[in-house]
Formats: C-alpha cells, sequence, structure tokens
C-alpha cells in the first residue's frame, strides 16, 4: 500500500436498511469508528436515506456515496435521479456494480456515461469491475477487465483518472454471487493489471495516483489480507458493511495496518 495515499474503506448497504435502519447503523458506526486521517470510511446507503443520513454523520469519521446514479443532468426521466443532483451531497458513486452490470443489464458504454456524468459533477467514481466465474474459467479475465477499465475511463484526463477508484471485485467472490474466497496473489496479479493499462493510456503517474481496492467478501479475519496486497489501497464491503461490529472490525484493521510500524 502506497502510504501517501488515504486507505478508503467502503461500505455498500446495496437495498437494505430503510431510513430509521441506516439512521440506526450510523449511530452505532459513530460509537464505534474514530476520525484517522490515514483512512477514508465512506458509507453508501440507498438513495432514500442518504440525505438523512448525510446530516447524521460526523463529516470527520464519514463520507457519502451514492450506489448508482442516472447519467444525463436533468430532463424527462421518470424514476432516476442524475449525479447533478448528488453533487454537493455525495464525494463518490459508486459505477458499475456487478449487480448492476447482471440484473440490470448496464453496458459498458452505459457505465463511460456515468463515469463521464459523475467527474462532470465533481463526484469521485468508484467503478467497480471484474469477470465473473464463466469468463474467469474461459480464461478471459484479462480481456473483460482490459473492456471494462478502458471503455468506462474513455474521454476522462489523466487528472480525472487519477480521481477515479477502481474497486477489483471478481464477481465470483461477492457473497450474492457465491462468495468464493479469493487468494490474495491471483488479486494482486489483477490489480497490477488494472494500473498497466491505466499507465498505458495515461502515464505511470496517474495509475501510481489513482486507488484501487479490492472487494469480495471482505470480512474482519480476512481484510488485513487484503489491505497487504501492494498496490491495493482499501476495500469495497458489502454484506460485513451492515453489521456495526464487523464493519467497525475491519476499519480498525485497516488502521492498524496503516500504522503498523509506528
Ligand atoms: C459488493 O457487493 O460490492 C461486495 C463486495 O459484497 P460482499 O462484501 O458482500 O461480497
Amino acid at each position: 500500500m502506497n502510504s501517501t495515499k488515504r486507505t478508503l474503506i467502503v461500505g455498500n448497504w446495496k437495498m437494505h436498511l430503510n431510513v430509521q435502519a441506516a439512521s440506526l447503523l450510523v449511530h452505532r458506526l459513530d460509537m464505534h469508528i474514530k476520525p484517522h486521517r490515514s483512512i477514508e470510511v465512506v458509507l453508501a446507503p440507498s438513495l432514500l436515506a442518504l440525505q438523512p443520513v448525510s446530516m447524521e454523520i460526523d463529516r470527520r469519521k464519514f463520507r457519502l456515496a451514492s450506489q448508482d446514479a442516472y447519467p444525463k443532468d436533468e430532463g424527462a426521466f421518470t424514476g432516476e435521479v442524475s449525479f447533478t443532483m448528488l453533487s454537493g451531497l455525495v464525494h463518490y458513486s459508486i459505477i458499475g456494480h456487478s449487480e448492476r452490470r447482471i440484473y440490470f443489464n448496464e453496458s459498458l458504454e452505459l457505465i463511460r456515461d456515468k463515469v463521464q456524468a459523475a467527474v462532470r459533477n465533481n463526484i469521485a467514481p468508484i467503478l467497480c469491475v471484474g469477470e465473473t466465474k464463466q469468463e474467469r474459467a474461459a480464461g478471459e479475465t484479462k480481456r473483460v477487465i482490459h473492456d471494462q477499465v478502458t471503455t468506462a475511463l474513455a474521454n476522462l484526463t489523466p487528472d480525472e483518472v487519477a480521481n477515479v477508484v477502481i474497486a477489483y471485485e471478481p464477481v465470483w467472490a461477492i457473497s450474492t454471487f457465491g462468495g468464493e474466497v479469493a487468494r490474495p496473489g491471483d488479486i494482486k496479479k489483477v490489480i497490477d493489471l488494472i494500473r498497466h493499462h491505466v499507465s498505458e493510456l495515461y502515464g505511470v503517474k496517474t495509475a501510481s495516483a489513482m486507488r484501487v481496492l479490492y472487494g469480495g467478501s471482505v470480512n474482519p479475519d480476512t481484510a488485513t489480507a487484503y489491505l497487504e496486497i501492494d498496490g491495493c489501497d482499501g476495500a469495497l464491503i458489502g454484506g460485513a458493511s451492515l453489521n456495526y461490529k464487523q464493519f467497525s472490525a475491519i476499519v480498525d484493521a485497516a488502521y492498524r495496518y496503516t500504522h503498523r510500524d509506528t
């Protein structure tokens, strides 16, 4: 891990927790998590809970992310919320999560448009990439990662790309899609591959400035092994982020790891 970058721990609450339950979880997390200069903790509640949660969080401890948004800034798009509307409310937006790619058939091009819209509205994308179990078995991981990374970042400047976070989330390791345990050595190869593609297109400086996370069934027992991967700047947490004890234990593990030499 590069010590000049803040370690990023993101909790994706998915379509869980109504406004009251979200508020209760924030309250519990607040009691268990201290502000850490070396760690950035980001919560991604449902769209409905974003506004109330934004009024409850201690901003020295937590930042917010949306789980998605629509790529047009405004217009007749019934049911949608734009990045423009979220601007000022969230620092980050999760884009291209495998549940959106798979359940909602989000294409590479739609995800590219969302990344661009987020950047245009001063929201840092947390771009999720990762191969399915079938793609992995067919030896297609490299191609899938190449296509997902290069398409999503097309049309951005190197400075804009440096501010994008990429979360490598092998679909087969995500709890909702099987939750197989991924080996840190295998994760490192893909993280290196992601930085390689970014450095070829946007330069080495951009590739090393950009944060790359791991996501897939991370829990308090496994977090350190993933955070130890050279080039891994944090973790995207699904299931364990709904449990305040587990999520705060992961933040503690990140804190201990970043302060291991002090
Ligand atoms: C996710 O859905 O992004 C994720 C990492 O989920 P889980 O931690 O539950 O595998």
